[in-house]
């Protein structure tokens, strides 16, 4: 049954990891009259990895009015300016990369000069486009600077976030309970499917029968809901992207925290390392058809220069792709149930995020109704497909050549024709970002971000085109460039004293 304004009186969430915790938290902040429970197995438990996110767990956390001071040292939180990629490229020059954030601000004055350079390397000049030249978050980062500026600097910088998962889980579960959700620790054992389609109740194994109106799938890869009761089936990613394992270990952390993600190539996948207050998390992700488990956790021990008896290590399964129906009848799935792109780039909680938020804005926009279920699903596939390309491109456009992996990654002929078109555009266009924009391109990752990926692996394919640039200036301009970042990071303080404050 619906309340008088059509919003679903009883709303049911299954499931109680990262993504069931952060739906609960945003309902009950924002849909008051719904009644919220969740129900969670102590048994089944969490996946308990995914220690890193993009700035939409900052969106996340202020949509619910909860600030860093109160969350982060909960959660052995650090700040993320981004990514470094070492070792994907085997062009010299280019063995390492940083990937930073979008930022709307600083970027106005140093992303036209990466833009135009990058354009005469491809006209075949000598300069130096090499992304880490270029960017404000790169100079923090070298620096060991944090992200947040003085009050009185002009810039907003995007920021993410390193994170013990499991505890952010706890935090979340306490805040949603304090916001009047209902915690039910039991199994969920059959799910009820009314004779229209819609869900109608759960059984717990203890016997006791859940009713609700509208049911939110949180259930992880098991996607009870979604997948097993409603029967939306499921597109895989595996053509494209081969990683289906994943072995974690931690090891010690260092005195100076680091303010990014390290993810290195290894012979068969490639290797995050995140930094918490208290340790690093590290963990390879590879593909089971290349290496075996075993394997796997002797090159990740030999990487970290950890030897067996040291620590443990985990190993998952990792079910890579996305449902077709994020949205069906009275259920939307969110987290590992609606999918999952292996943590390359790290946006599975931006995933989450951004489905719950959209859809509590197509739901209330369609009077609660299924309106806009259809126009809901294209936009989350779009997204999911999206962050796939992305991602896809760091394997397609490598040139390792030292194992069949890395071989069979470039040689993939699966890629989109979206993906197709954007590295179309990098060989061929004399404006990339401009033709982006021009053949509605822009999805997921901005121009930016796919400059920073393919001028970091050191790809200048040549242009046929007029050598107009004028190369005199062009070490004054990048002086000017590196002093203007500089003096930007005077505001910036030391990523250690950011969090002891
Ligand atoms: C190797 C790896 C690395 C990752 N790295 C990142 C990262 O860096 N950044 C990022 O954003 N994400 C990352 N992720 C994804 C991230 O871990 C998940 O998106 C996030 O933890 C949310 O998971 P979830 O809540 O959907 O599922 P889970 O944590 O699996 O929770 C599922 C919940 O459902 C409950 N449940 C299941 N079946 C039943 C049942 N029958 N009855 C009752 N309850 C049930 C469980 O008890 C549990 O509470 C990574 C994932 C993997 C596999």
């Amino acid at each position: 049954m619906n309340n008088s304004e059509g919003q679903p009186k009883k709303i049911l969430i299954v499931g109680g990891g990262t993504a069931g915790w952060m739906v609960a938290s945003l309902l009950a902040s924002k849909w008051q009259g719904s009644e919220i429970s969740l129900v969670e197995s102590k048994d089944i438990g969490i996946i308990g990895v995914g220690e890193g996110s993009t700035p939409h767990l900052k969106l996340f956390f202020d949509a619910i009015k909860v600030t860093d001071a109160q969350w982060m040292p909960r959660c052995n939180a650090t700040y993320k300016n981004g990514i470094t990629f070492d070792n994907w490229s085997a062009i010299a020059g280019f063995e390492s990369y940083f990937h930073p954030f979008a930022a709307q601000t600083d970027d106005a004055f140093t992303l036209p000069l990466f833009f135009r350079n990058i354009r005469a390397r491809m006209q075949g000049h000598e300069v130096d486009a090499h992304p880490d030249k270029y960017f404000l978050e790169t100079y923090l980062t070298r620096n060991h600077l944090g992200p947040i500026p003085a009050e009185s600097f002009p810039f907003g910088i995007a920021y993410g976030y390193h994170f013990d998962s499991a505890l952010l889980g706890q935090f979340l579960a306490e805040h949603a309970q304090n916001q009047g959700v209902n915690r039910i620790v039991a199994n969920v054992a059959e799910v009820e499917v009314h004779p229209n389609g819609d869900l109608s109740a759960v059984m717990l194994s203890d016997g006791r029968r859940l009713k609700a109106d509208f049911f939110i799938d949180c259930s992880g890869f098991n996607s009870l809901l979604m997948q097993q009761s409603l029967k939306v089936s499921f597109k895989s990613f595996k053509d494209n992207l081969f990683n289906d394992s994943a072995v974690v270990m931690p090891s010690a952390i260092s005195s100076v925290l680091p303010v990014e993600t390290r993810s290195t190539a290894l012979s068969s996948g490639w290797a995050w390392k995140i930094p918490l207050r208290n340790r690093f998390g590290n963990g390879y992700v590879y593909s089971s058809d290349y290496i075996d488990a075993d394997q796997a956790e002797t090159e990740l021990r030999q990487h970290l220069g950890l030897l067996e008896g040291d620590v443990q290590a985990r190993h998952l399964k990792m079910k890579v792709g996305r449902v077709e129906k994020h949205w069906h009848k009275n259920c939307l799935a969110v987290g590992l149930s609606q999918g999952f792109i292996e943590p390359l780039e790290a946006t599975a909680i931006a995933l989450s995020f951004n489905t719950i938020a959209q859809f509590m804005q197509y739901f209330q926009e369609g009077k609660f109704t299924n309106q806009y279920e259809q126009a809901f699903n294209q936009n989350i596939n779009g997204r999911f497909d999206g962050i796939r390309d992305y991602i896809v491109c760091h394997y397609k456009v490598n040139q390792r050549t030292d194992s069949a992996y890395w071989l069979d990654n470039a040689a993939n002929a699966n890629i989109s024709d979206t993906l197709r078109a954007i590295l179309t555009l990098w060989h061929k266009s004399p404006d990339f970002a401009g033709d982006m924009l021009k053949y509605k391109l822009m999805g997921s990752y901005q121009p930016k971000s796919w400059a920073c990926l393919l001028a970091g692996y050191g790809i200048f394919p040549r242009l046929a085109m007029p050598q107009s640039f004028d190369c005199s200036m062009h070490q004054q301009e990048l002086e000017a460039l590196h002093d203007f970042i500089r003096r930007c990071g005077l505001n910036f303080k030391p990523h250690n004293e950011l969090l002891t404050q």
